[in-house]
């Protein structure tokens, strides 16, 4: 099998299962209790916390461990919605292309009576720190935009876009989860006031991740109970799972250049074989993207089959529509980046990950090509293009 999902989640590494282990067998005590046993957990939480926080340039006080990327973009929006709305700011941007956790949280805000402005995004996928400064009003209290988007990959100006913000005074909160152990991140020198996190999508644990929230924002507890995390999320700390994340982290920070410098090139290579395809684009720049990201519309063709069909080649592959959750409606990220209905339904999503070789990029490039060619054989909508009766959308 070829795994080249792991935008969607990626594999534990066996240094992270083995740092976890003893903080289930051996270290399980509880860290709010007094004891000492107790106290080597919460010295092993306070460490995770502290490794954490240096690997993106923050403070150990600005952490706080949250059940994953979902929760930190909720209790991020929710916090800096709120404490705008104190002072009467009830305005938030956005782009049209953030994942779930943040477009649904804002049409949270919007029934509370906030007023959301959806940036357009680019067709390459990105938007500026001009047009985000152009946007900006007296009543903003929160900016947030994605650091590297979840299904083309495209990474924004964060540092601009932090830099425009603090120029206005305006909180900025960034959802980094894809961009998290893939990319460089130092909050301070990015102007970044509020990063979201998740340690699956690097190689850590499911059900656990991170807020970055910069000292002085206060922040508002979506779960409410005990004191943990300075009384800002309730709930007994899940020591395993912090633990790993942490290593996680630590080892994908300390390995960032060579990672890079490794699936670049063969992220290219795929991108060759699968531009060679008749009536295909890539999605997203071509040069702004994660080392990982490869994005593709194909005309003519049903996401869903392509997937299925792959499957059976033994590949691992994701596509932009969303059948499979019960909705018909094409991806909101590739409808955002101006992509027409038809062609956003024919999409293919492949994030390889560092252990993926050059045989097998040759052998999904391959596979990709014999399944559309086959899939187009069999479709009378592709007839119709071929016949001239539809026009094409891409050229040959
Ligand atoms: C995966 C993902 C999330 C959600 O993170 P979870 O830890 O699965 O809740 C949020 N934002 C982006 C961009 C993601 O890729």
């Amino acid at each position: 099998m070829i795994y080249a999902d792991n935008a969607a989640t990626t594999k534990m590494s066996k240094a992270v299962i083995a740092e976890m282990l003893p903080y289930m067998e051996e270290v399980y005590g509880n860290p709010s209790s007094l004891y000492a046993f107790g106290q080597e957990a919460k010295e092993a939480l306070e460490e995770a916390r502290a490794d954490i926080a240096a690997c993106i340039g923050a403070e150990p006080k600005e952490i706080i461990f949250t059940s994953g990327g979902s929760e930190a973009d909720n209790q991020a929006i929710f916090s800096a919605a709120h404490l705008g709305a104190k002072k009467g700011k009830k305005h938030i941007i956005s782009t049209a292309f953030e994942h779930h956790a943040v477009l649904h949280t804002l049409e949270k805000l919007k029934k509370e009576g906030f007023e959301i402005e959806l940036l357009d995004v680019h067709k390459n996928g990105i938007v500026t720190a001009e047009e985000v400064k152009e946007a900006i009003r007296e009543d903003t209290c929160l900016v947030t935009i994605m650091y590297a988007n979840n299904e083309i990959g495209t990474i924004e100006p964060i540092k601009e876009i932090g830099a425009v913000c603090r120029e206005k005074g305006v909180l900025f909160h960034t959802d980094a989860v894809q961009a998290a152990g893939h990319l460089k991140i130092n909050v301070k020198e990015q102007n970044i006031d509020m990063l979201s996190l998740s340690a699956h999508k690097f190689h850590g644990p499911k059900g656990i991740g991170v807020l970055y929230a910069k000292k002085g924002i206060i922040l508002e507890n979506l779960i409410n109970g005990g004191g943990q995390e300075r009384g800002k999320r309730a709930g007994t700390e899940n020591l395993p799972a912090i633990k790993g994340m942490a290593k996680a982290l630590k080892d994908a920070c300390s390995n960032i250049d060579q990672y890079s410098a490794r699936l670049t090139p063969l992220r290219d290579r795929l991108i060759e074989g699968l531009n060679k395809i008749p009536y295909s684009e890539l999605n997203g720049d071509r040069e702004k993207r994660l080392p990982g990201n490869v994005n593709f519309c194909f005309e003519g063709i049903e996401g869903e089959s392509l997937l299925l069909l792959l499957d059976d080649k033994g590949i691992c592959a994701s596509s932009g529509s969303a059948c499979t959750s019960g909705s018909l409606d094409p991806s909101h990220v590739l409808l955002a980046i101006g992509r027409p209905h038809e062609v956003a339904h024919g999409s293919l999503r492949l994030s390889i990950g560092e252990d993926i070789t050059e045989k097998e990029i040759d052998y999904i490039i391959t596979a990709v090509s014999e399944v559309i060619a086959y899939l187009r054989s069999i479709s009378p909508f592709w007839r119709d293009l071929e016949n001239g009766k539809r026009p094409h959308v891409f050229a040959e």
